[in-house]
């Protein structure tokens, strides 16, 4: 199931859902129940840009 992410539109909580096809215009926000949430552009993970810290040096000697 896709995890889509919705914003409400009374109180502006962000949140993520499994959704079910068909399913994702029946969605309420779980802080104010309102169902006048919008669905966000899911981002999956895949381009992950982590920043490399930490230099290990193996320094045989
Ligand atoms: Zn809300």
């Amino acid at each position: 199931m896709p995890i889509f992410e919705f914003s409400c539109q009374a109180c502006g909580l962000r949140f993520e859902k499994l959704t079910k096809i068909g399913e994702e215009h029946n969605i309420k926000c779980p802080a104010c129940d309102s169902g006048e949430v919008k669905k966000e552009f899911s981002i999956f993970s895949s381009a992950g840009s982590a920043t490399s810290s930490g230099n290990a040096c193996f320094s045989g000697g």
